[in-house]
């Protein structure tokens, strides 16, 4: 429950929904998402852990009810755990309905039982290839079987897992049957992402790699039977049924579906910069209220007036083959 007016944007879109990027860090290195050799910020510039307690308690008090804790790898920053430990207190009186973060899995095998303690019952967990080599390849210094028992972890500690599968053309085509059946046969969720403009990765790569999910749904009703279902998360998922196997599938087509009306999310980067579209450079600072004022009246009177500017919608377009709306910023910044 709130304890102030709840925080509702110039369309009258309710503010429920808030990832937090912790850290920009991370141990793997995925070619779509970073470059090889990253420059990462200097530590002073990352929110604290006091100061990300402090502005998730903050939106929480807003009206806030989902928060997703995100990166960078989220798992790799020192005392997270600290974190996920003191959110638990939003679970316990009710004002949090969930916590959960998106992860690479490489550290679960580590964090799934304390954080399954903290409150957490969902986790998603990234992973484009059951293939060892492939997996090296895409994430340059990530191992799949470190991942795998990551997940076997969460499994264990009775975690639910959803498994993110970025579509990548030439990649992991030949893997959308063999991916969807292991999900089946473990009983995870499964969602596939198109990959975005984010970083500055050229054009000509960029398309090289886009493979639409129109053709990917394509290529598993040639072999499944679905049913689009109405399930509607305020974010650009969209569900079908396989008949087959009774799975839901989501499909995160940011890039060929408007789903800006029914958006209910904000993020925050690391160094609290609150972005109110993913697909928008304009974005309002939240560390330097977090600074100024242990008094939160600061911070909450920063947060609404971002609110007040949140937009219609992204510009995202890949048609016409260029990519229009592309963001320089990483996905790994802006917290995905
Ligand atoms: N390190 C964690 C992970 O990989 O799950 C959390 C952060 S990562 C940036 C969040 C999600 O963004 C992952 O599922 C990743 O595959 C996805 N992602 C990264 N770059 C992307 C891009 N350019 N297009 C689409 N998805 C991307
Ligand atoms: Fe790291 Fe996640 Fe980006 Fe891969 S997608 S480099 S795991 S932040």
């Amino acid at each position: 429950m709130s304890t102030h007016a709840p925080l509702i944007d110039p369309f009258a879109r309710p503010i429920q929904y808030l990832r937090v990027s912790v850290t920009d860090r991370c141990d793997f290195r995925c070619t779509y998402c970073m470059a090889e050799h990253m420059t990462f910020l200097p530590k002073k510039d990352l929110l604290s852990l006091e100061e990300l307690d402090r502005l998730c308690t903050a939106f929480i008090g807003l009206g806030v009810e989902k928060l997703r804790i995100t990166g960078g790898e989220p798992l790799v920053r020192k005392g997270i755990l600290t974190f996920f430990q003191g959110m638990r207190r939003h679970l316990d009186s009710g004002a949090l309905k969930e916590l959960t973060l998106t992860t690479n899995g490489s550290q679960l095998a580590k964090f799934a039982a304390p954080l399954a303690e903290a409150g957490v019952r969902r986790v998603n967990i990234s992973l484009d290839t059951l293939d060892d080599a492939k997996f090296a390849t895409i994430t340059r210094w990530g191992r799949l079987p470190q991942v795998l028992a990551g997940i076997e972890a969460a499994r264990a500690a009775g975690l639910k897992i959803k498994i993110n599968v970025v579509a990548l053309k030439g990649f992991n085509e030949d893997e959308l049957i063999p991916i969807t059946e292991w999900c089946a046969r473990e009983g995870h969720d499964l969602t596939f992402i198109e990959v975005m403009p984010m970083g500055e990765m050229s054009e000509e790569a960029r398309l090289d790699q886009y493979w639409p999910l129109k053709d990917l749904r394509a290529r598993l009703a040639e072999v499944y039977t679905l049913t689009d279902l109405p399930d509607r998360t305020g974010g650009p998922a969209r569900y079908v049924r396989i008949a087959e196997t009774g799975q839901r599938i989501g499909f995160i087509t940011p890039l060929t579906h408007n789903f800006c009306e029914s958006c209910n999310r904000v993020r925050v980067t690391c160094t609290g910069e609150l972005f109110m579209c993913l697909g928008q450079e304009d974005m309002a600072d939240l560390r330097a209220p977090l600074r100024a004022s242990t008094d939160d009246a600061v911070l909450e009177q920063a947060i609404r007036a971002a609110i007040a500017r949140k937009p219609k919608g992204h510009d995202f377009d890949y048609s016409r083959q260029r990519v229009a709306g592309q963001m320089s910023r990483h996905m790994s910044h802006t917290g995905g």
